[in-house]
Protein backbone atom coordinates (compact mmCIF):
# COMPACT_ATOMS: atom_id res chain seq x y z
CA UNK A 1 0.00 0.00 0.00
CA UNK A 2 0.92 3.60 -0.56
CA UNK A 3 2.02 6.35 1.81
CA UNK A 4 -0.24 9.04 1.45
CA UNK A 5 1.57 12.63 2.39
CA UNK A 6 -0.28 16.08 1.90
CA UNK A 7 1.80 18.65 2.21
CA UNK A 8 -0.17 21.50 3.09
CA UNK A 9 -0.48 25.17 5.10
CA UNK A 10 -3.46 27.30 4.39
CA UNK A 11 -0.54 30.35 3.50
CA UNK A 12 1.70 30.62 0.80
CA UNK A 13 4.90 30.88 -0.36
CA UNK A 14 5.23 29.05 2.60
CA UNK A 15 7.76 26.56 0.90
CA UNK A 16 4.63 23.67 0.16
CA UNK A 17 5.74 22.86 -3.59
CA UNK A 18 9.56 23.16 -2.85
CA UNK A 19 9.29 20.54 0.12
CA UNK A 20 6.67 17.86 -2.04
CA UNK A 21 9.26 18.09 -5.09
CA UNK A 22 12.70 17.89 -2.82
CA UNK A 23 10.81 15.29 -0.27
CA UNK A 24 9.65 13.15 -3.53
CA UNK A 25 13.11 13.55 -4.73
CA UNK A 26 15.36 12.43 -2.30
CA UNK A 27 12.29 9.19 -1.53
CA UNK A 28 13.21 8.59 -5.23
CA UNK A 29 17.35 8.54 -4.89
CA UNK A 30 16.28 5.98 -2.29
CA UNK A 31 15.02 3.64 -4.80
CA UNK A 32 11.20 4.34 -3.41
CA UNK A 33 8.77 4.79 -6.61
CA UNK A 34 6.86 8.46 -6.21
CA UNK A 35 3.67 9.79 -7.10
CA UNK A 36 3.44 13.69 -7.02
CA UNK A 37 -0.28 14.68 -6.74
CA UNK A 38 -0.70 18.59 -7.84
CA UNK A 39 -3.76 20.14 -5.93
CA UNK A 40 -2.91 23.62 -6.22
CA UNK A 41 -4.59 25.51 -9.52
CA UNK A 42 -1.60 27.40 -9.92
CA UNK A 43 0.44 24.38 -11.53
CA UNK A 44 3.85 25.01 -9.55
CA UNK A 45 4.70 21.49 -9.43
CA UNK A 46 4.54 21.16 -13.15
CA UNK A 47 6.94 23.92 -13.53
CA UNK A 48 9.08 23.00 -10.40
CA UNK A 49 9.68 19.27 -12.83
CA UNK A 50 10.67 21.50 -15.42
CA UNK A 51 7.21 20.65 -17.05
CA UNK A 52 5.10 23.23 -19.43
CA UNK A 53 2.39 23.77 -17.36
CA UNK A 54 0.45 25.41 -20.13
CA UNK A 55 0.65 22.36 -22.78
CA UNK A 56 -0.54 19.77 -20.35
CA UNK A 57 -4.90 19.55 -20.55
CA UNK A 58 -5.57 16.94 -18.10
CA UNK A 59 -4.68 15.88 -14.17
CA UNK A 60 -5.88 15.82 -10.74
CA UNK A 61 -9.12 17.15 -11.74
CA UNK A 62 -9.92 14.08 -14.24
CA UNK A 63 -8.74 12.02 -10.99
CA UNK A 64 -10.67 13.33 -8.17
CA UNK A 65 -13.63 13.41 -10.59
CA UNK A 66 -13.37 9.74 -11.09
CA UNK A 67 -13.11 10.95 -14.86
CA UNK A 68 -9.59 9.41 -14.89
CA UNK A 69 -7.78 6.32 -13.43
CA UNK A 70 -3.88 7.58 -11.92
CA UNK A 71 -2.20 5.84 -15.06
CA UNK A 72 -4.14 8.23 -17.77
CA UNK A 73 -3.46 11.52 -16.05
CA UNK A 74 0.44 10.45 -14.69
CA UNK A 75 3.09 11.84 -16.35
CA UNK A 76 6.59 10.36 -16.53
CA UNK A 77 8.85 13.19 -14.97
CA UNK A 78 12.96 13.47 -15.93
CA UNK A 79 13.54 12.11 -12.50
CA UNK A 80 13.78 8.14 -12.70
CA UNK A 81 11.18 6.76 -9.73
CA UNK A 82 9.08 10.14 -9.74
CA UNK A 83 5.48 10.71 -11.35
CA UNK A 84 3.65 13.67 -11.70
CA UNK A 85 -0.25 14.04 -11.85
CA UNK A 86 -0.03 17.95 -12.75
CA UNK A 87 -3.19 20.61 -11.42
CA UNK A 88 -4.54 22.13 -14.76
CA UNK A 89 -6.61 25.57 -14.36
CA UNK A 90 -9.81 23.63 -14.02
CA UNK A 91 -9.43 22.00 -10.85
CA UNK A 92 -10.09 25.93 -9.92
CA UNK A 93 -13.72 25.29 -10.55
CA UNK A 94 -13.81 22.58 -7.85
CA UNK A 95 -13.88 25.06 -4.81
CA UNK A 96 -17.26 26.09 -5.96
CA UNK A 97 -18.62 22.85 -5.91
CA UNK A 98 -22.39 22.53 -5.57
CA UNK A 99 -23.92 22.40 -1.94
CA UNK A 100 -26.13 19.38 -2.96
CA UNK A 101 -22.97 16.65 -3.44
CA UNK A 102 -22.87 14.35 -1.05
CA UNK A 103 -19.49 14.05 0.88
CA UNK A 104 -17.38 15.96 -1.75
CA UNK A 105 -14.12 15.90 0.18
CA UNK A 106 -14.34 12.18 -0.41
CA UNK A 107 -13.55 12.20 -3.83
CA UNK A 108 -9.86 11.91 -3.65
CA UNK A 109 -9.73 9.47 -1.32
CA UNK A 110 -12.39 7.23 -3.00
CA UNK A 111 -10.20 7.66 -6.53
CA UNK A 112 -6.93 6.52 -5.02
CA UNK A 113 -8.59 3.29 -3.03
CA UNK A 114 -10.10 2.18 -6.50
CA UNK A 115 -6.80 2.73 -8.17
CA UNK A 116 -4.38 -0.26 -7.06
CA UNK A 117 -1.37 2.05 -7.10
CA UNK A 118 2.55 0.50 -7.82
CA UNK A 119 3.84 3.86 -5.92
CA UNK A 120 5.77 3.39 -2.74
CA UNK A 121 4.85 7.20 -1.70
CA UNK A 122 2.00 9.26 -2.65
CA UNK A 123 2.87 13.52 -2.16
CA UNK A 124 -0.11 15.67 -2.15
CA UNK A 125 1.00 19.51 -2.90
CA UNK A 126 -1.95 21.30 -1.66
CA UNK A 127 -3.13 24.94 -2.51
CA UNK A 128 -2.70 27.67 0.14
CA UNK A 129 -6.40 27.19 1.38
CA UNK A 130 -8.62 25.21 3.71
CA UNK A 131 -11.05 25.06 0.68
CA UNK A 132 -12.26 21.89 -0.63
CA UNK A 133 -8.66 20.88 -2.55
CA UNK A 134 -7.00 20.73 0.73
CA UNK A 135 -9.58 18.72 2.08
CA UNK A 136 -10.07 16.33 -0.65
CA UNK A 137 -5.96 15.87 -0.02
CA UNK A 138 -6.07 15.81 3.43
CA UNK A 139 -9.05 13.01 3.77
CA UNK A 140 -7.03 11.10 1.88
CA UNK A 141 -3.59 11.19 3.39
CA UNK A 142 -2.43 9.59 6.07
CA UNK A 143 0.07 11.61 7.20
CA UNK A 144 0.51 15.89 7.08
CA UNK A 145 3.75 17.87 6.16
CA UNK A 146 3.02 21.39 7.47
CA UNK A 147 5.87 23.83 5.75
CA UNK A 148 6.03 26.54 8.41
CA UNK A 149 7.98 29.77 8.03
CA UNK A 150 9.70 31.18 11.15
CA UNK A 151 7.11 34.72 11.17
CA UNK A 152 4.94 35.95 14.07
CA UNK A 153 2.05 34.29 14.43
CA UNK A 154 3.30 30.71 13.30
CA UNK A 155 1.86 29.27 16.29
CA UNK A 156 -1.71 30.78 16.06
CA UNK A 157 -1.69 29.35 11.98
CA UNK A 158 -0.73 26.29 13.64
CA UNK A 159 -3.17 25.89 16.39
CA UNK A 160 -5.97 26.60 13.42
CA UNK A 161 -3.94 23.78 11.15
CA UNK A 162 -3.90 21.62 14.16
CA UNK A 163 -8.01 21.93 14.85
CA UNK A 164 -8.48 21.76 11.07
CA UNK A 165 -6.55 18.20 10.83
CA UNK A 166 -8.53 16.74 14.18
CA UNK A 167 -12.14 17.79 12.36
CA UNK A 168 -11.01 15.67 9.61
CA UNK A 169 -9.19 12.73 11.60
CA UNK A 170 -13.25 12.67 12.84
CA UNK A 171 -15.32 13.30 10.29
CA UNK A 172 -12.87 11.39 7.82
CA UNK A 173 -12.38 8.56 10.50
CA UNK A 174 -8.54 7.85 9.84
CA UNK A 175 -5.94 8.18 11.93
CA UNK A 176 -4.58 11.19 10.34
CA UNK A 177 -0.51 12.62 11.88
CA UNK A 178 0.63 15.91 10.97
CA UNK A 179 4.39 17.15 11.84
CA UNK A 180 5.61 20.52 11.30
CA UNK A 181 8.52 21.37 9.07
CA UNK A 182 10.72 24.74 9.97
CA UNK A 183 11.31 25.98 6.21
CA UNK A 184 12.93 29.23 5.01
CA UNK A 185 14.89 29.30 8.44
CA UNK A 186 17.90 31.66 9.26
CA UNK A 187 18.93 31.30 12.36
CA UNK A 188 21.05 34.33 12.43
CA UNK A 189 17.67 36.47 12.50
CA UNK A 190 16.55 36.70 16.00
CA UNK A 191 12.69 36.22 15.00
CA UNK A 192 13.67 33.34 12.99
CA UNK A 193 15.32 31.91 16.25
CA UNK A 194 12.96 32.79 18.39
CA UNK A 195 10.05 31.11 16.68
CA UNK A 196 11.38 28.49 16.08
CA UNK A 197 12.08 27.81 19.60
CA UNK A 198 8.59 28.49 20.07
CA UNK A 199 7.22 26.07 18.22
CA UNK A 200 9.48 23.67 18.82
CA UNK A 201 8.24 23.93 22.83
CA UNK A 202 4.49 23.70 22.14
CA UNK A 203 4.36 21.22 19.49
CA UNK A 204 7.14 19.03 20.82
CA UNK A 205 8.09 15.91 18.46
CA UNK A 206 5.48 16.99 16.44
CA UNK A 207 8.34 19.29 14.70
CA UNK A 208 11.10 17.63 12.34
CA UNK A 209 14.43 18.00 14.20
CA UNK A 210 15.72 19.22 10.34
CA UNK A 211 15.02 22.79 9.76
CA UNK A 212 15.08 23.80 6.10
CA UNK A 213 17.44 26.69 5.24
CA UNK A 214 16.96 29.85 3.30
CA UNK A 215 19.01 28.47 0.45
CA UNK A 216 19.36 30.93 -2.73
CA UNK A 217 19.85 27.35 -4.88
CA UNK A 218 16.76 26.33 -3.85
CA UNK A 219 15.13 29.37 -5.53
CA UNK A 220 17.62 29.09 -8.43
CA UNK A 221 16.60 25.03 -9.22
CA UNK A 222 13.04 25.82 -8.95
CA UNK A 223 13.26 28.24 -11.42
CA UNK A 224 15.10 25.84 -13.85
CA UNK A 225 12.95 23.41 -13.40
CA UNK A 226 14.78 20.87 -11.24
CA UNK A 227 14.24 20.54 -7.28
CA UNK A 228 17.22 21.11 -5.28
CA UNK A 229 18.16 18.10 -4.11
CA UNK A 230 19.13 16.93 -7.61
CA UNK A 231 20.33 19.98 -8.87
CA UNK A 232 22.85 20.70 -6.54
CA UNK A 233 22.57 17.50 -3.82
CA UNK A 234 26.28 19.24 -2.15
CA UNK A 235 24.17 22.45 -0.73
CA UNK A 236 23.07 23.24 2.71
CA UNK A 237 19.65 23.58 1.50
CA UNK A 238 19.31 20.06 -0.29
CA UNK A 239 20.96 18.05 2.61
CA UNK A 240 18.53 19.10 5.07
CA UNK A 241 15.93 18.17 2.54
CA UNK A 242 17.54 14.89 2.47
CA UNK A 243 17.93 14.83 6.37
CA UNK A 244 14.21 15.79 6.43
CA UNK A 245 12.75 12.73 4.25
CA UNK A 246 15.38 10.24 6.27
CA UNK A 247 13.09 11.53 9.48
CA UNK A 248 9.82 11.58 7.01
CA UNK A 249 10.34 7.90 6.61
CA UNK A 250 11.45 6.53 10.45
CA UNK A 251 8.06 8.65 10.50
CA UNK A 252 6.16 6.55 8.00
CA UNK A 253 7.63 3.36 9.19
CA UNK A 254 6.91 3.87 12.67
CA UNK A 255 9.70 3.13 14.18
CA UNK A 256 11.96 4.95 17.23
CA UNK A 257 12.25 8.67 16.31
CA UNK A 258 15.81 9.14 15.03
CA UNK A 259 18.51 11.80 16.62
CA UNK A 260 19.76 14.35 14.54
CA UNK A 261 22.72 12.75 14.41
CA UNK A 262 21.41 9.24 13.00
CA UNK A 263 19.18 11.01 10.29
CA UNK A 264 22.61 12.58 9.18
CA UNK A 265 24.47 9.27 8.91
CA UNK A 266 21.57 7.20 7.24
P1 LIG B 1 4.25 27.45 -1.54
O1 LIG B 1 4.08 26.22 -2.36
O2 LIG B 1 3.98 27.24 -0.09
O3 LIG B 1 3.47 28.62 -2.08
P2 LIG B 1 6.93 27.51 -2.66
O4 LIG B 1 7.49 26.18 -2.37
O5 LIG B 1 6.42 27.77 -4.04
O6 LIG B 1 5.79 27.89 -1.61
O7 LIG B 1 8.03 28.60 -2.29
C1 LIG B 1 7.79 29.99 -2.50
C2 LIG B 1 9.04 30.62 -3.12
O8 LIG B 1 10.13 30.55 -2.20
C3 LIG B 1 9.52 29.92 -4.39
O9 LIG B 1 10.03 30.89 -5.27
C4 LIG B 1 10.63 29.00 -3.90
O10 LIG B 1 11.60 28.73 -4.91
C5 LIG B 1 11.22 29.81 -2.77
N1 LIG B 1 11.76 28.99 -1.69
C6 LIG B 1 11.14 27.96 -1.06
N2 LIG B 1 11.92 27.45 -0.09
C7 LIG B 1 13.07 28.18 -0.10
C8 LIG B 1 14.28 28.15 0.68
N3 LIG B 1 14.44 27.28 1.66
N4 LIG B 1 15.24 29.06 0.39
C9 LIG B 1 15.06 29.97 -0.60
N5 LIG B 1 13.96 30.04 -1.37
C10 LIG B 1 12.97 29.17 -1.13
MG1 LIG C 1 2.79 25.83 -4.00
Amino acid sequence: MSAIIAVMNHKGGVGKTTTTLNMASAFAAGAKSVLIIDMDPQSNAATGLGLDAKSISKGSYELVLGDAKIPDVALETDLPNVSLIPATFQLAALSSVSPDEEDPEFWLRESLQEDATEYDYILIDCPPSFGILSLNALVAAQKVIVPVQSESFAIAGLQQMEKSINDIRLEAEHDLDFRILMTLSDQNQKLHKLVNQEVRAHFKEQVFETSIPVEPKIAESAFLGRPVVVHSPNVRGAQSYVRACAECMQWIEGGERLSHQQAIVN
